[in-house]
């Protein structure tokens, strides 16, 4: 059979596509490499409940995601947020209200200043077009590091906004271009917005876990979707192309890549990869996170006045967030190791890595952390259908010369997947515009 369009990747974004191709009446193959859907979501069993050991939150302003799963019937609840957080910095453990940590006042206008300089640079990058912003080149050229040295003095300062940096990107501050952060933050809503919870990016989780977006799309979708299919080859023609899996070749008008640029070059493409596409492809690592979960008989934390929300300035946790079920049932944190601590743990053991991270909710929130009913993690960075995440992280000079290709179609190929988006890059919410735009695009086609 001759399809219009055959999609790879069946995440969020390939999954939305491929819905709304189909809606337009278009005849549509989804081919994923995984023997489930869903990619970056990844909802899973945990002791009693499922927890979400990918992609979590629907953040605040995420606009289309909450559209699509009041559609598809996902339920929500908000993230629990009551109570103080804390702070773990210069070897003590310090509580505090709001989303700034208690810092002395020097260090505190220092923080609110460097907070005013980063919106008023993030003001002046379009997502859409960055190389468009007036100094693009300077900020390209130079990390987030290189700002977050010359704005704050105070190393404390640094390591709160590299800890919030590690969590946003899975990567260290000297991975990211400036641009790319300014760029990033704005598509975000503002580094506020990234880093909140209750009125930003972790406001809310699905219940059921967010791989229930994905699964209902796919259960609408039906046989249209194929998975443990991975896509080796892509060849085009003026008039089509053929998409080989190592079951079959399938032929279609249009495909859409529904994936992260890293991934773009595992497949073999006949012509060859444009050479801003394969020079983008290797130059967009993936961040690194392992996400790991600890359930207990009872939420101790809330007890004792504390939100389960704290934020680490040394190794190898960075922040942790309640995550217990929506009913409350099943009490539970979350802590996230990321950037290189991702790298170094990720070499480690999971008995070892339990053993850190059960001593790092100990030390914040009491003794009765160390006794976990069930402790899983899981390192994103040795799956090979992602290979990190939770997104790509362009280095200095990456935008400069290959921004162009980060969404432009290539003969018969459309790009999706959320690092094409224009707003909320990096987030499921990202992923669905992404999607639209790339729906717009071939139905402009004919
Ligand atoms: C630990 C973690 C925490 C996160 N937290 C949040 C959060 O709280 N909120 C939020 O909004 N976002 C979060 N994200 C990011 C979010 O999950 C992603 O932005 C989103 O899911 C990306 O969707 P996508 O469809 O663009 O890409 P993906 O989900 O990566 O989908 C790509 C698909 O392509 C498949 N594939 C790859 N290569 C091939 C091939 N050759 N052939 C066929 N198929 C292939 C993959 O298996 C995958 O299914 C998080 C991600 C992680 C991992």
């Amino acid at each position: 059979m001759q399809y219009d369009v055959v999609v790879v990747g069946a995440g969020v974004s390939g999954l939305v596509a491929a819905r709304l191709l189909t809606r337009r009446g278009l005849r549509v193959r989804v081919l994923e490499a995984r023997d489930r859907v869903g990619g970056r979501t990844f909802s899973s069993q945990v002791d009693d409940a499922v927890f979400d050991l990918g992609g979590q939150w629907l953040g605040r302003g995420h606009a289309r995601l909450e559209a699509l799963a009041g559609e598809l019937g996902v339920a929500t609840y908000p993230q629990y947020t009551a109570g103080k957080r804390l702070m773990d910095a210069g070897g003590r453990v310090s509580s505090y209200a709001g989303t700034i940590p208690k810092l002395s006042p020097w260090k505190l206008l220092e923080l609110q200043l460097t907070m005013m300089r980063l919106a008023k640079l993030t003001a002046q990058v379009d997502p859409r077009d960055p190389l468009a912003a007036n100094n693009a080149a300077e900020l390209d050229s130079v990390s987030l590091e290189h700002y977050a040295r010359k704005w704050l003095r105070s190393r404390q300062s640094r390591d709160l906004l590299a800890a919030a940096s590690r969590v946003v990107f899975g990567a260290e501050m000297s991975d990211v271009s400036m641009l790319y952060f300014l760029s990033y933050v704005r598509a975000g809503g503002g580094f506020e917005a990234l880093i909140e919870s209750d009125k930003g990016a972790q406001a809310t989780r699905f219940i059921g876990g967010s791989q229930s977006i994905a699964l209902a799309l796919a259960r609408e979708l039906g046989a249209a979707v194929e998975l443990s299919s991975p896509v080796r080859a892509i060849a085009q023609s003026e008039r089509d192309v053929t998409v080989t899996t190592d079951k079959a070749a399938i032929s279609a008008r249009y495909a859409v890549l529904a994936l992260p640029p890293a991934l773009w070059s595992r497949i073999d493409f006949s012509p060859a990869l444009p050479v801003l596409c394969e020079q983008l492809s290797q130059r967009s690592p993936m961040g690194a996170t392992v996400k790991a979960f600890a359930t207990y008989e009872r939420a101790f934390w809330r007890s004792a006045g504390l939100s389960g929300e704290a934020v680490c300035d040394r190794g190898p946790v960075s922040v942790t967030f309640d995550a217990t079920t929506h009913d409350g049932k099943r009490p539970a944190l979350v802590a996230f190791i990321v950037g290189q601590d991702a790298r170094t743990w990720s070499q480690r053991t999971e008995i070892e890595r339990r053993g850190a991270v059960v001593g790092v909710f100990a030390r914040l929130f009491g003794e009765q952390a160390r006794t976990p009913r069930v402790y899983v993690d899981h390192d994103w960075s040795t799956e090979i259908w992602t290979r990190g995440c939770p997104v790509s992280v362009l280095g200095t000079g990456a935008l400069s010369s290959c921004a162009s290709a980060i969404r432009a179609p290539f003969g018969r190929v459309h790009i999706a997947g959320t690092e094409s988006a224009r707003e909320h890059t990096g987030y499921i919410e990202g992923a669905i515009e992404a999607a639209e735009r790339v729906a717009l695009e071939i139905a402009a086609r004919g």
